[in-house]
């Protein structure tokens, strides 16, 4: 599927700037923050980067990570995507170079909850070295 048809199939209007977010997170293979993508995209607006993140997280093309270090990350979802619990998977980051990575084969562990309990969100974060830093 090329860039435009991963948009449309999420019900996002392919715009020039949405393509080239899109192209950024699709090459880069670790989660990135706003501010990263301000610096690769340094020739496009910062609010229109911002929104174009708030627009693929709602139409659920990419989650975000709270990793822990205060600032919000981003990372593509797989193309089954929803959200749901049942899709939320485990993230690691490293303690050295501050890189957060997706596991998406690491789905979340069955939690026996209380009854009437529900989960809506994980935040599953394990720490340590990544290979670039090992
Ligand atoms: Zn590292
Ligand atoms: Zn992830």
């Amino acid at each position: 599927m090329n860039e435009e048809n991963i948009l449309k199939d999420r019900k996002i209007k392919p715009t020039a700037v949405r393509l080239l977010v899109l192209r950024e997170l699709m090459e880069i293979d670790k989660a990135v923050s706003l501010k990263d993508l301000e610096q690769l995209l340094a020739h496009s607006d910062k609010s229109t980067i911002f929104r174009t993140l708030k627009t693929f997280e709602q139409q659920k093309l990419i989650h975000s990570i709270a990793d822990g270090s205060g600032v919000t990350k981003y990372a593509l979802c797989l193309e089954s995507c929803e959200c749901a619990p049942q899709d939320q998977h485990f993230h690691f980051h490293c303690i050295s170079c501050e890189a957060t990575f997706c596991l998406p084969k690491q789905s979340i562990p069955l939690v026996q909850l209380p009854p009437s309990f529900t989960i809506t969100q994980a935040n599953l974060v394990l720490k340590g070295v990544c290979a670039n830093c090992n």
